[in-house]
């Protein structure tokens, strides 16, 4: 039978947000960030396992509580989000049919209705997806001393969320190739196979915690949906 498995990458540092300890272990609504990111994934009834992989040398996971259904834990996080991402798959012996859901520990306020949306989209696609949301303003790009060097249009952008789905077999073999040439997500690594991912339209709440700002938002999102 295929399996659904939700593939969490933690090993990061969240050097950008700049806090005393990872972005994923700050405090929300009185549990860990990722905490609500695990939970959420834990509560999709078709996904089967949500593996976490967390980097070999973290000091935080051990000090809260993380009794969640399906959730397993893996400690073989690389320098890189795709380091990571392969390493996982390599730990977790996945048939090359299963499906793989990975998602960024840091995007919390993801709700099952979302998941349920890529899982109904891309249930039949060859290829697999992600999910999106198409860009609503003017995209600028800088130039080295923050000016405008060029306008582009809009029309057909899109910005990748995640989580993204593909087959096991396929993405293994997407990240057997170069990592260190700009694959910071994994429908990049599967785009470089010459294949096309299916974009399901997402949600603005599904954003990554970033920096510092973002995280009175995602309390907001949290508190206003427990209520
Ligand atoms: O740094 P950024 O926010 O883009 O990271 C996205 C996700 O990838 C986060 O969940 C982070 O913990 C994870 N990551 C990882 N291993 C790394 C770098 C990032 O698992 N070496």
């Amino acid at each position: 039978m295929t399996r659904h498995v939700a593939l969490v990458p933690a090993a990061g540092s969240g050097a950008r947000f700049g806090a005393a300890c990872p972005k994923q272990y700050l405090q929300l609504s009185g549990r860990p960030l990722m905490w609500h990111t695990l939970s959420t994934l834990c509560q999709v009834a078709a996904i089967d396992e949500v593996a976490l992989v967390l980097s070999p040398g973290d000091e935080w996971f051990d000090d809260y509580d993380w009794t969640l259904p399906k959730l397993t834990v893996h400690r073989v996080g690389g320098a890189t989000r795709a380091e990571t991402v392969k390493n996982g798959i390599a730990a977790l012996g996945l048939s090359s049919e299963d499906w793989l859901l990975v998602h960024d520990a840091a995007r919390c306020c993801l709700s099952v209705a979302m998941v349920e949306r890529l899982l109904t989209e891309v249930a039949d696609d060859p290829v697999g997806g992600l999910l999106a949301l198409p860009v609503p303003d003017t995209v600028k790009r800088a130039d080295r001393d923050g000016r405008v060097s060029i306008t582009l249009p809009r029309q057909g952008m899109w910005l990748a969320q995640t989580p993204q789905m593909f087959r096991a077999g396929v993405l293994s073999q997407a990240l057997a190739g170069d990592l260190t040439d700009g694959v910071t997500d994994e429908a990049s690594a599967i785009e470089r196979l010459g294949l096309k991912p299916r974009l399901v339209e997402g949600d603005a709440s599904n954003f990554k915690v970033t920096w510092p700002r973002d995280l009175p938002l995602a309390r907001a999102i949290l508190e206003a949906r427990q209520s």
